[in-house]
């Protein structure tokens, strides 16, 4: 008997006792190599000793302290690291406590900020479809998967969605893929014009997708026609990092690859590393100077924004991820677990695509490689994939998207950063077992 209400009501799930690297154990003593970081979330593994030591030390001084009385030397400490390292001139951090409320807070500031501007009449938000944002209300009006939405639907702001970028999907026969991305990128500035820019916010985006799509990243030059398009109609850009940053892809925030800056950005799974639930919304300062000059108060805030804990968790993971290399090792690692994918799976017959960025990495199924049909969505294949793995003792994050108005079938891969070579293979083998399984 349990009083939990899960995820799943018809599921009865193991007890996760303990974490060794890259390992979950359960009650039972059965060892899960943890194929995806749950949901791109352990980017360190589960038992990382200097993020474990500056929790505890930073306990013996003080766990929490209400930011609407003080600031704390962890949250202070945090913030200008991350500004340091971020791209462009993102300059003030906002501190969450996990991806959701980073992207409400990005919605709800972009829209303060054009409010203290004098220019209330902008009301509309941008995003693609077969996105993923969140799951509070502003987040999911803003994610454009309509599965997740449909039973929310009548709560939620109205939102546009145009075309995402998924090069192995909707590049034409014959297109460059310079061409197709200005081509998709050029939807933005088609709605822009449709809805009239004075009347918009933003434009949201995940750099390299994942939930939805599985580690989509965009083709070259898409993201610089994006950015073109949004300082032109003087609409901001915000990034959605909270799964693809903190060194996921291989850089430390994904868009460095794509050689463009945002307005904000919403940082989250890797910043606390599973450790502690963190997130962030980094934003320029001019937006944020719009607010001193203006009301001096920004309508927004939860508990526990910049919890002292969490930020010196968060302090210490990024310290792990940069001077002590692992946004390196999560590039190097990345190019040898796609090498071992492509080795294992690339003349599968049910394998379309391999794609992704660092320790991003995923795999669409389809029922028929020359035409990219996806399997009957009533098999619910990433379920069995899904399962297959967890008996195996793999983790790994199987999901049905849609595709072409049809549901189709992905595997995400997101595992930690401090993943061995052998690691490497143990993966690959265990998720043969899954697929041979099941397929
Ligand atoms: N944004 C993106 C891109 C995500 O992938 C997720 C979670 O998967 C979220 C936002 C929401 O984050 P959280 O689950 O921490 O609320």
């Amino acid at each position: 008997m349990t009083h939990v209400f899960p995820r799943h009501t018809k599921a009865t799930l193991p007890i996760a006792t303990r974490g060794e690297g890259a390992y979950i154990i359960d009650a039972q003593g059965k060892r899960y190599l943890d194929g995806s970081g749950g949901a791109a979330v352990s980017c360190l593994g589960h038992s990382d000793e200097d993020v474990i030591g500056a929790i505890k030390d930073q306990l013996d001084q003080l766990a929490f302290a209400h930011t609407g009385f003080f600031t704390s030397h962890p949250a202070e400490r945090l913030a200008d690291r991350l500004i340091a390292h971020a791209p462009g001139t993102l300059d003030r951090v906002y501190f969450l406590s996990g991806g959701s409320e980073a992207v409400e807070t990005a919605l709800k500031m972009a829209r303060q900020y054009f409010v203290e501007k004098g220019e209330p009449s902008r009301k509309h938000f941008i995003a693609r479809r077969q996105s993923y944002h969140g799951n509070t209300l502003g987040a999911l009006a803003a994610g454009g998967n309509e599965w997740r939405r449909a039973k929310f639907n009548p709560l939620l702001i109205d939102v546009s969605h145009i075309a995402p970028v998924h090069e192995y999907r909707w590049r034409e026969d014959g297109e460059s893929a310079e061409d197709y991305g200005l081509r998709v990128a050029n939807e933005l500035e088609t709605e822009i014009q449709r809805l009239g820019a004075e009347n918009v916010i933003a434009f949201i985006a995940e750099p390299v997708v994942g939930a939805t799509m599985g580690a989509v990243p965009p083709v070259p030059g898409y993201f610089k026609r994006i950015r073109e398009i949004c300082d032109q109609y003087g609409i901001l850009l915000i990034l959605d990092e909270v799964m693809c940053g903190m060194g996921r892809t291989g850089t430390l925030f994904a868009c460095e690859q794509d050689e463009i800056a945002p307005d904000i950005v919403t940082i989250a799974k890797g910043l606390g590393a599973g450790y502690q639930p963190i997130g962030a919304t980094l934003c320029t300062s001019e937006i944020y100077d719009a607010f001193v000059q203006g009301s001096g108060f920004f309508q927004h805030g939860h508990t526990y924004i910049g919890h002292p804990t969490a930020c010196a968790a968060a302090d210490a993971v990024l310290t792990k991820l940069t001077e002590g290399g692992m946004v390196a090792r999560s590039a190097a690692q990345g190019e040898k677990l796609d090498a071992a994918l492509r080795a294992a799976f690339g003349e599968h017959p049910n394998i379309g695509d391999i794609r992704g960025r660092g320790m991003f990495r995923g795999l669409e199924i389809v029922a028929d490689r020359a035409t990219k049909a996806p399997f009957d969505p009533a098999r619910a294949l990433h379920k069995q994939i899904k399962g297959a793995a967890f008996e195996a003792g793999l983790i790994c994050y199987p999901m049905g998207g849609t595709i072409d108005g049809q549901r189709g079938d992905h595997i995400l891969l997101a595992p930690p950063f401090i993943l061995s070579d052998d690691q490497i293979g143990e993966l690959i083998d265990k998720l043969d077992t899954a697929i041979r399984s099941v397929l």
